[in-house]
């Protein structure tokens, strides 16, 4: 049977086509693709000003510049995210607050956020992991009370919606991830939502060597800027994703209902939040039952790649990785995040599986977990 990846990219035809017409131009770095993937990207987010950059992790560091953020500061944030979301704090000299997990979201525990807050607090970084938004009223109002700034991770969150909107429609900075995991891509790349026309421009310097173009066609430099901006060929294919983007999120809440349907609930395994509204479902992720299984999770994966099935892990908790460990983190500190981070898989989903492959790993789940359950 052929191998079912936990993900996969679904670039049309189109797309392909229109990719190699860029190629033929002679033009294939930053241009007119660019621009028109930040207008329609711009018109998604409710007309806000959107910039395109090379990765998402270049999107957080520079809207944490945009901020203000720098050396001295603390910056908070949850412990359960790909690991760039607390890298890019201390790439700008600032140090990442922790704070644990709601265990019903998975996401940032808004209850513990006021108790992590010191004189020193200048930002807040949520992420919507697996495509589930954080709770955008509270999370503003804690904000808007303690003069923070929010650079909200969406980079799993492009198409979810908060209260009938968009993400990005709303808030303060928003940074969304184009990289070919997630629900749309670019191959590489991501973008940043922000408030007004002066962030727009410094953030255009700190993608591009700190460049201004003078208009007697020479430039002058005011700010250390780096190099991440976007080619047209990453903005082509992102512009074939982005019409797709709705159908693509559909499907995947479609999938994501049926593996509701399908999954076998006497393995004891805890599902996902089952959210069919404002979820874009980046991820279907069950956690399992580690203290009743007498297999670890990696090899409850390799039997599931033995069956044809790839499972990931997305993500550990990521205060126990060496480098945050140096800097004091231990083991017990945020409960809910590291149980989650112990015990989650992530199973295929993505828009061109069939419904019979959600059968599939729900059967073949429970053909690797029963035999090994006490
Ligand atoms: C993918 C991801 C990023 C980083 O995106 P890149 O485009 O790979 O830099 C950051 N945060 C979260 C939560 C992600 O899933």
């Amino acid at each position: 049977m052929d191998f079912l990846p936990f993900t996969r990219p679904h670039i049309d035809e189109d797309t392909i086509a229109a990719v190699g017409d860029v190629l033929r131009s002679g033009w294939i770095t930053t241009g007119p693709r660019c621009q028109q993937l930040e207008a329609e990207l711009s018109a998604f987010c409710g007309g806000r000003p959107v910039r395109l950059v090379s990765s998402a992790t270049a999107a957080l560091e520079m809207a944490l510049l945009v901020a203000g953020v720098g050396p001295g500061d603390e910056v908070i944030t949850c412990p359960l995210s790909w690991v760039a979301t607390a890298n890019v704090i201390l790439k700008v000299g600032a140090t990442p607050v922790f704070v644990d997990a709601d265990p019903a979201t998975r996401n940032l525990d808004l209850d513990k956020v006021e108790a992590a807050i010191t004189p020193r607090t200048r930002a807040l970084i949520p992420v919507d992991l697996a495509g589930l938004p954080v709770d955008r009223e509270r999370l503003y109002a804690i904000a808007g009370k303690h003069g923070l700034r929010v650079v909200e991770d969406a980079a799993q969150s492009m198409g979810a919606s908060w209260k009938g909107k968009n993400i990005g429609n709303g808030g303060d900075l928003v940074s969304f991830s184009f990289h070919a995991n997630k629900n749309m891509t670019s191959g590489e790349g991501g973008c940043l939502v922000l408030n007004n026309a002066d962030e727009a421009r410094l953030f255009e310097k700190l993608r591009l060597q700190g460049v201004t173009r003078l208009p007697d066609g020479t430039m002058d430099v005011d700010v250390l800027g780096g190099k991440a901006n976007m080619t047209d060929i990453a903005a082509t294919i992102g512009l074939g994703q982005l019409k797709q983007l709705a159908g693509f999120n559909a499907r995947r809440r479609q999938l994501a209902q049926l593996y509701f349907q399908h999954f076998d609930r006497e393995l004891g395994c805890d599902l996902p939040p089952a959210d069919f509204e404002q979820s874009n479902w980046h991820m279907f992720q069950p956690l399992l039952p580690l203290e009743r299984m007498s297999v670890d999770r990696g090899e409850f994966i390799a039997r599931m790649k033995a069956q044809g099935i790839g499972v990931g892990v997305h993500y550990p908790a990521m205060h126990l990785f060496t480098l945050f460990r140096q800097r004091g983190h231990r083991e017990g500190e945020f409960p809910v995040a590291e149980d989650i981070g112990q015990r989650t898989v992530t199973l295929p989903l993505f828009p061109a599986m069939r419904d019979e492959d959600v059968l599939r790993v729900c059967k073949t789940v429970s053909a690797v977990l029963r035999p090994v359950l006490s």
